[in-house]
């Protein structure tokens, strides 16, 4: 099964992103550039951002 993209929000500033679940490099916001994601095992592990919706 492929991966698919997730909606997530900064923990930090809270603007919101689109990125790829199985995104192999590491994922900063680009409002603050806080990490959003680190790769972990095939999938984004998220550190700095929450979940709000799976995509399509
Ligand atoms: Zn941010």
């Amino acid at each position: 099964m492929s991966g698919k993209f997730i909606k997530v929000t900064c923990k930090d500033c809270g603007s919101e992103s689109v990125i790829y679940s199985r995104a192999t490099t590491v994922i900063s916001c680009s409002v603050c550039g806080a990490t959003l994601t680190a790769p972990s095992g095939g999938k984004a592990k998220l550190v700095g951002c929450k979940m709000l919706e799976a995509m399509e």
